[in-house]
């Protein structure tokens, strides 16, 4: 009889060979890309072993591969689709300004409005400015609370996620003396953020925080934690900067709503570009004003596609889509997924760990390798990210994520069931 880990490896060889053989030209087109694509990918975030799927379309809930398979999107590009594949109301605005052109080197009205519609849901924002991606918008954030406030250092939470650029992430080709100037802080925990920071208080210039982590495992920050941190900040001058580029759709007001916390800054992106490349960061007029280019000492911020009008309309078509009765079927959803998911798992006997809040979720299986995970659900027709993520999006019915809930529970009964009564 094969013990649990072989069993487990059994499983994972079977569900890897039947993934090979439903997508041959996946594997070409993946075998093409790693000739002229560093790993045969662009984006370290969407490949998974042995290969992701090629897509040719997506409508609505459901997108479809190179080899004629369809998904449920249960991720929508990482949580930006919040309407779904081509929503008619985005690809109108969008077919719209195509036509009028694709970007001018002069503003437009709809990056007006945009920046309109961004102030009338969060209040904290006084000024906005419109990046092409979060990463750039979390980067000038922390620029505007440098210069705000004439400090250099940075705190930034465990598990934490704010994009790609050096003083967010660690590892090989950031210099040691930007990483020097970020403090990792504990989650949850005012007395350990004060100790991590003690006697360099006056140092630091931001403390950027997600209140809800997406990449950390959709982790809500516990609203008190979060109003201390609001006063711990402000005490010692110190801007408190929110990332809401993921949980700005938990709620019309954002988390910063939904928490009645108020940060300084806010960065934002995913929904507000409607599934186009967009995102921003915005705060108070004092300190977003550096940006003002009538001020000699003006903060540069350039960027050839900023504001760009296609995305512009996408984000505005979207967010004027996203009524407050949107909002609520949309965290109904997020939480009847996550009850009948744990109890699905637990009537099966089975361990994982379901995280939801709102629209947002993660799944992790015990004793499932998360590439596992995900090749066991792509079979099942259901598209996540590899570590488990999703973002419900509003053409999600009911019974899609029923038929999820199933679907979930027999990827755990192949993956865990078996070693968990062979190692019993
Ligand atoms: N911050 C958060 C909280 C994110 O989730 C992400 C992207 N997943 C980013 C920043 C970076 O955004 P982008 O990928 O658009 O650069």
């Amino acid at each position: 009889m094969l013990d649990g880990m072989a069993a487990t490896l059994v499983a994972g060889t079977s569900l890897r060979d039947r993934y090979l053989g439903r997508t041959p030209r996946s594997r070409e087109l993946f075998e093409r890309a790693a000739r002229s694509l560093p790993g045969g990918s662009t984006r370290t975030t969407v490949f998974s072993p042995p290969y992701p799927p090629y897509l040719v379309g997506g409508a609505g809930a459901r997108i479809t591969d190179v080899d004629g398979n369809s998904y449920l999107d249960l991720l929508g590009n990482y949580t930006s689709l919040i309407l779904g594949h081509a929503h008619p109301a985005v690809v109108a605005a969008v077919a719209r300004q195509v036509r009028l052109g694709s970007a001018f080197a002069s503003p437009t009205e709809l990056e007006v409005e945009l920046a309109e519609e961004i102030r009338r849901r969060l209040p904290s924002i006084e000024r906005v400015r419109f990046t092409n991606s979060g990463t750039e918008a979390t980067m000038f954030a922390l620029r505007a609370a440098r210069a705000a406030t004439g400090r250099q250092l940075i705190g930034r939470f465990e598990r934490s996620y704010h994009g790609t650029h050096d003083a967010v992430v660690n590892g090989p080709g950031v210099p040691d003396a930007v990483r020097e100037l970020t403090i990792e802080l504990p989650w949850d925990d005012l007395n350990g953020v004060a100790r991590a920071l003690a006697n360099r208080e006056r140092e630091v210039a931001a403390i950027i925080i997600e209140p809800v982590q997406g990449a950390g495992g959709i982790r809500a920050a516990d609203g008190g934690f979060l109003g201390e941190l609001r006063d711990y900040s402000r005490s010692h001058g110190i801007l408190l900067i929110f990332d809401e580029i993921i949980c700005f759709r938990i709620d019309p007001n954002g988390a910063q709503g939904a928490y009645g916390v108020t940060p300084d800054l806010t960065t934002l992106g995913k929904i507000v570009g409607g599934g186009y490349p967009m995102a921003a960061f915005g705060g108070s007029a004092e300190v977003l004003d550096r940006f003002d280019a009538r001020r000699p000492d003006a903060l540069v911020h350039g960027g050839t596609f900023n504001g760009n009008p296609v995305a512009a309309a996408a984000g505005l078509a979207t967010l004027r889509e996203l009524t407050p009765d949107a909002y609520a079927r949309l965290a109904a959803l997020g939480g009847r997924l996550a009850s009948q998911l744990r109890g699905g798992l637990q009537a099966a006997g089975l361990s994982g760990t379901v995280n939801q809040v709102a629209s947002l979720f993660e799944v992790r299986l015990d004793g499932a390798a998360p590439t596992d995970q995900w090749l066991g659900l792509l079979l099942e027709g259901f598209h996540l990210a590899p570590r488990g993520m999703g973002g419900l999006s509003t053409v999600i019915t009911e019974d899609d994520v029923d038929e999820f809930v199933r679907a979930a529970v027999r990827v755990g009964q192949e993956l865990t069931l078996t070693p968990a009564r062979d190692a019993g």
